[in-house]
């Protein structure tokens, strides 16, 4: 007969090859709403941890399952929230013919629709809670009769609105439809929980959704552009948070009493989430500033990494024979958050993206081990469909930073990179340097114009100026096409998200594939901050550290400037040849100020 664990593992698996097969098809201008939509599905650890909190299996339960009440649902709430705002930036360039009035009224019918339907949905969920809340005899009823067979119901139909959402994002023009179902998802989950037998208590449910609402509602509603990958680590955090209390919290429960099958799954839950909670947090610290941002090094630094992990397999692989073994546990507790602070202080603020979507899957991961240990099979599904997003990305930027994988999970790249820059500068000819008034002229004269932002506009917050700019240039009938490379700026799909935010519709945005034939025809390229992804090197130097990346052929156009402040290497620490060529012309200085610049120069 099939065991439950079997019927998990079978779930498990299908949901990420599902996810895996929905998820390669989200395209890279909506990969920052997808790390986040993935976020926010992931806080159906909100499912377990609402039952651990009602449960009232004693006061330390009760207390880890009110935390992870507010882990989660901040996650939930910040998440999809973050999401729709990122989404309703992107834009297609209004066509004459299509935008007539008709059109115009029922998109906003349409949206008005969404808008009510959600509000409908908001205030049936909190319609039921006070019902609960207020009868002693639904209370009673709901912790006597057996809902759950109808509750599978629910988690089967919130599973399917989940991966709808998912394949919304497989489109800019579905992808918001396709957060409203998974918000559906999640709202059909939460209020079928809510009637689960185990549940007895309401008062610490409500308090911790109260107070995750607030602080998600309020990070996804104030938190800039500019600080969604932090956002996107702290959110990890509070996952993994929630696993590891949930976890703890049934551990402390059953104790010696635990199967094999159960320890196996809270020990992972516990070894997963305790090491992307401390991972995470110090990615967001880094990012934030709050933590020195510089890859911390120290001899045999590898060495007692892998000595530490393997101190945590050998509590696990004793735990799992000798379940009652309480102080191994504890023990296997505090290794996990000590591995996860030091897995992550070799690596530097710039390498955490890559960092940030591999703790993305580990929290995947934590989630679905929470779903192993509760039984749980719609957290099994999103914390493996949260698990292979995660994953997918980090691949993604790999490949595209030409890096292995090995060498990702490794570690303190970061300070390779400094090291091999040092044996890259050399000098390689004469950078010539334009002033604003040369560059209007040079405008002036042109007829087809490709902006290549990278990661110094977003330094700079210039989008809005490279915006501003493209609107000149095409009223005065310039050809503008913005070129993005997959892994410009610091996160995957960054100059998507920022020149979103500035008005810049994305049907101008062509990926490395397509506008790299265009170089050779245009007439100018300006590079606003970008310097890796423009680095001939990478095409030419079989010693550069850079060689086998794509790049951006911007070295093709018939003239090139580019705005920076020095010629300092980016992200890769590489001397960039680009600045050597010949048609290459650098206007130094602050990206914004530049365009300032450059605004003043074109009206004059
Ligand atoms: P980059 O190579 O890091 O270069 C950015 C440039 O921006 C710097 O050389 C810097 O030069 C300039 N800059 C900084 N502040 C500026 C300001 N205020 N005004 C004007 N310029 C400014 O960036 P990129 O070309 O976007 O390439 C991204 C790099 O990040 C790649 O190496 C990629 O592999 C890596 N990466 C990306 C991701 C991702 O998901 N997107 C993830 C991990 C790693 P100055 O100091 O001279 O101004």
């Amino acid at each position: 007969m099939t065991t439950e664990l079997e019927i998990g593992l079978y779930i498990f698996m299908l949901a990420g090859f599902l996810g895996y097969h929905v998820i390669s098809r989200v395209p890279p201008l909506l990969h920052t709403p997808l790390m986040s939509a993935t976020n926010a599905m992931s806080g159906i650890s909100l499912v377990g941890s609402l039952v651990v909190a009602g449960a009232n299996h004693g006061p330390l339960s009760t207390m880890f399952g009110f935390i992870a009440v507010i882990c989660s649902s901040t996650n939930v709430v910040g998440g999809f929230l973050i999401t729709d705002r990122m989404l309703k930036m992107f834009k297609k360039a209004p066509s004459p013919q299509l935008a007539s009035t008709a059109d115009t009224s029922s998109t906003s019918g349409d949206r008005r629709v969404w808008r009510k339907a959600s509000l409908a949905l908001v205030t049936l969920l909190a319609c039921a809670l006070v019902l609960i809340y207020k009868s002693d005899q639904l209370r009673a009823y709901f912790s006597h009769a057996d809902l759950t067979p109808v509750l599978s119901y629910f988690y089967i139909l919130s599973a399917a609105l989940f991966i709808l959402g998912l394949k919304g994002l497989s489109s800019p023009k579905y992808a918001r439809r396709g957060m409203f179902l998974a918000e559906l998802g999640m709202l059909m989950a939460v209020v079928g929980t809510l009637f689960h037998h185990e549940i007895v208590t309401y008062e610490w449910i409500i308090g911790g959704l109260v107070l995750g609402s607030l602080i998600g509602g309020s990070m996804g509603l104030w938190i800039p552009m500019t600080a969604v990958p932090q956002r996107t680590a702290l959110s990890h955090s509070l996952g993994a948070l929630a696993a590891t209390l949930v976890g703890i919290s049934e551990y402390y429960r059953h104790g010696g009493l635990l199967g094999r099958v159960l320890m196996t799954a809270i020990g992972f839950e516990v070894l997963i989430g305790g090491l992307t909670f401390t991972g995470s947090l110090m990615a967001a610290g880094k990012l934030q500033g709050i933590l020195p941002g510089a890859p911390i090094t120290y001899k045999g630094q590898n060495t007692s990494n892998i000595s530490l992990l393997a101190i945590m397999v050998f509590c696990l692989v004793t735990l799992i024979s000798k379940p009652s073994a309480g102080a191994l546990f504890y023990l296997m507790v505090a290794l996990a958050l000590l591995f996860g602070f030091l897995l992550v202080i070799p690596i530097g603020a710039a390498d955490m993206p890559v960092v940030i979507s591999l703790l993305n899957s580990y929290a995947g991961l934590a989630d679905a081990s929470m779903g192993f240990v509760l039984m749980n099979k719609i957290q099994i599904i999103t914390g493996s469909l949260d698990g292979t997003s995660g994953f997918l990305l980090s691949l993604l930027m790999c490949r595209a930073m030409n890096r292995s994988a090995m060498n990702v999970l490794f570690g303190a790249f970061g300070k390779i990179e400094k090291e091999e820059a040092g044996v890259a500068v050399e000098a390689k000819g004469t950078v010539r340097s334009i002033v604003p008034d040369e560059m209007a002229v040079l405008f002036d004269s042109a007829r087809s114009v490709i902006i290549v932002p990278g990661y110094g506009m977003a330094v700079a917050q210039a989008q809005h100026g490279v915006s501003e700019l493209a609107k000149v240039l095409m009223k005065r009938g310039i050809d503008v096409k913005y070129a993005i490379h997959p892994v410009a700026g610091r996160m995957p799909g960054h100059m998507n998200v920022l020149l979103a935010e500035a008005n810049v519709p994305y049907d101008q945005l062509f990926e490395m594939e397509q506008i790299n034939p265009y170089f050779a025809e245009a007439d100018l390229a300006l590079v606003v901050g970008a310097n890796d992804v423009t680095n001939p090197a990478a095409k030419n130097n079989k010693n550069s550290p850079l060689y086998g990346m794509p790049i951006l052929e911007v070295d093709r156009a018939k003239a090139i400037i580019v705005l920076k402040r020095s010629l300092r290497p980016g992200f890769a620490g590489v001397d960039n040849e680009l600045y050597y060529n010949p048609k290459c012309m650098m206007l130094f200085g602050d990206a914004r100020d530049s365009l300032n610049k450059l605004f003043a120069a074109l009206k004059s």
